[in-house]
């Protein structure tokens, strides 16, 4: 047992958690951070990301504001359109099916900017995505899908300065710790039972803030929870997020909430390792270029629209529909016209990639496609397209096929011009969607919705956020949003109960 008694136990080290942290220790708590991964492997999926953050802004007078460093000549060349309240919650209902907690849809919206700049007082840096949300056409850049800026270094970069912040304000960080259980104090909860190197250990605090993730690092849990097949999954990040602060929360009482069969995962490299490696060159799984693609499955046929939007609102729904293929994979191809398009990502080695000057080579190199299944498709495919519409990637062209069974919606340039290249995808769990209630204050609810006295939560293991998709970029600005106002509302727990027993001395 540790004699140590702490004001906040924050459980999990990403950005969730490192939030509610820094939020807490300004609230006036003690804090103590248990992360289970080891110390160069911290920082779970959040060190994962590209750090991209989904924030209302008005203009490039809002985003000057988060990138002090902006010039006039990047202004005068960048439409940084505007992202409004109204549109983040549309996307926000739109993309969900219209099932996202409203309550706590409105939480994220509007404290989505204010917190970014939070961040910033914390010492995060922010730059626009210049690349990836916007790409440089005709001399101009359009920044679409309502993801303006990332943080500095990306996911590392985000994490290692909350880290650094955690630290100057004296938040304690054990790495190695994984949290197993909740403890109790009468009703309320009273600390964290943790295992280090196989022992256990009780560690006292007056409130816990609970941000260690989804199940998606669980392939028993995503067997039972998402369904058959998806133990197969290629994890794209923390092998670290094995469901257990949900478990911890539902064995104390909590109602589970959300969609639990449901989970954000991409297409994906066929062959990347089972689980991603923070300390090794996790990014070269991504094949985001897909939009400006076609892709086919095992009988060479196309099985989804990848121009129905922009890839911001249609990747984290299109890797259950590649696992669903025959065979769990698919091909992205792609031709000369728009090879200046594909990501940095594509180049990395470890992709499984072929290249030939002529579609009939092409089909002989990827091996396992139908050879007249794919030709066909492609003819069909070209015979089909728009050819009076212009391609514009800043856009959504309209550039469509007309009367396929499966329609592309955009950016339907012909497959014609070699070389062609072809990527091989499997599919990617990024995380799991279902989870634990929370209030608005970040309290975890009990089946009846009361709050259980001092456990909060943030970060992907809440639930009720996302449903069948998610719009790019919010999980960071939800984690960020949830995890402060957790840290906070456990810091207000704190002093009011320690006020009440100071009273209560005093009246004894
Ligand atoms: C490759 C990739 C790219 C992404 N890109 C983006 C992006 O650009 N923008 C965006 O918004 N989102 C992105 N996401 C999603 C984003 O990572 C998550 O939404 C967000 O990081 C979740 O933060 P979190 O703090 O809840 O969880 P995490 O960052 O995963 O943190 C969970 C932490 O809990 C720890 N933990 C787990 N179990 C225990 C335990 N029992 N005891 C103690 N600690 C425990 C883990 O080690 C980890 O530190 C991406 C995800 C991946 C995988």
């Amino acid at each position: 047992m540790s004699g140590k008694q702490y004001d906040v136990i924050v459980v999990g080290g990403g950005n969730a958690a490192l939030s509610a942290a820094l939020s807490a220790v300004e609230g006036g708590a003690s804090v103590l951070v248990l992360e289970r991964a080891p110390e160069h492997k911290r920082g779970g999926n959040s060190a994962f990301t590209g750090g991209g953050f989904r924030m209302v802004h008005h203009g490039a007078a809002d985003i000057k504001k988060i990138v002090p460093d902006l010039s006039d000549e990047d202004i005068a060349k960048t439409d940084f359109g505007e992202y409004t309240a109204e549109n983040y919650f549309d996307d926000l209902g739109r993309i969900t099916q219209y099932h996202i907690d409203p309550e706590l849809a409105d939480i994220i919206v509007n404290n989505s900017t204010d917190t970014v700049h939070w961040l910033m007082q914390q010492g995060v840096k922010f730059v626009p995505n210049y690349g990836r949300q916007a790409f440089n056409h005709n001399g101009r850049f359009k920044f679409f899908g309502g993801v303006v800026i990332y943080a500095n270094g990306g996911g590392a970069g985000l994490v290692e300065a909350e880290i650094r912040a955690a630290e100057k304000r004296g938040v304690e960080i054990r790495y190695g710790t994984r949290a197993v259980s909740l403890l109790r104090n009468g009703a309320a909860v009273g600390g964290v039972r943790v295992i280090v190197d196989g022992i256990e250990e009780d560690i006292h605090a007056t409130a816990v803030v609970l941000a260690c993730g989804g199940f998606e690092a669980n392939r028993e849990w995503r067997a039972r929870y998402l369904g058959p097949g998806w133990e197969m999954a290629k994890v794209r990040g923390t092998r670290y997020n094995t469901g257990d602060g949900i478990k911890m929360a539902l064995d104390f009482g909590a109602q589970s909430y959300g969609q639990w069969s449901g989970c954000h995962s991409v297409s994906w490299e066929r062959y990347a390792n089972d689980f991603g490696d923070v300390d090794g060159q996790h990014s070269a799984g991504y094949r985001h270029s897909y939009p400006y693609s076609i892709m086919v499955n095992a009988e060479g046929k196309r099985f989804l629209d990848e121009g129905a939007d922009f890839r911001n609102y249609t990747y984290a729904k299109y890797g259950r529909i590649v696992l669903q293929q025959p065979g769990s994979y698919a091909w992205q191809v792609f031709d000369a016209q728009v090879a200046h398009l594909i990501r940095d990502e594509y180049k990395m080695r470890g992709a499984t990639k072929v290249k030939a000057d002529t579609l009939e080579e092409l089909a002989d190199k990827m091996g396992d496609v139908d050879y007249h299944g794919f030709l066909n498709t492609v003819r069909e495919y070209n015979d089909s397209i728009k050819k009076d519409v212009d391609f514009d990637p800043n856009i959504k062209d309209g550039k469509s096929t007309v009367g396929l069974a499966v329609t592309k919606s955009n950016w339907a340039n012909t497959i014609e011009k070699g070389p062609f290249e072809a990527y091989s995808v499997g599919c990617g769990i990024t995380f799991t969607f279902g989870g634990l209630k929370i209030n608005t204050e970040a309290q975890v609810l009990d089946i009846e919705d009361q709050p259980l006295s001092g456990v909060f939560a943030a970060g992907e293991l809440v639930g009720g956020l996302y449903y069948f998709n998610y719009p790019g970029s919010t999980g960071l600005m939800a984690g960020a949003v949830f995890g402060r106002i957790a840290g906070r509302s456990a810091a207000a727990y704190v002093n009011t109960k320690a006020a009440k027993q100071a009273e209560q001395a005093v009246a004894g």
